[in-house]
């Protein structure tokens, strides 16, 4: 099943938005956009619950 992602689904003002045939290729996105967009170079623990809680199936 595809999943999603917003980052306003975890209280960010940004209207970015992913999806991926499954959750291992969400997250490399999510990194991604993390890295270039939020300048996280690591996710931290709380973030990281907060994107695994806000990822749905579409
Ligand atoms: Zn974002």
């Amino acid at each position: 099943m595809a999943k999603k992602f917003a980052c306003k689904d975890i209280g960010m003002e940004c209207a970015f938005e992913a999806r991926a045939e499954n959750e291992v290729l969400l997250m490399g996105q999510i990194r991604d956009h993390a890295r270039t967009a939020h300048a996280m170079e690591q996710i931290d623990e709380t973030t990281m619950a907060k994107i695994r809680a806000a990822i749905k199936d579409e």
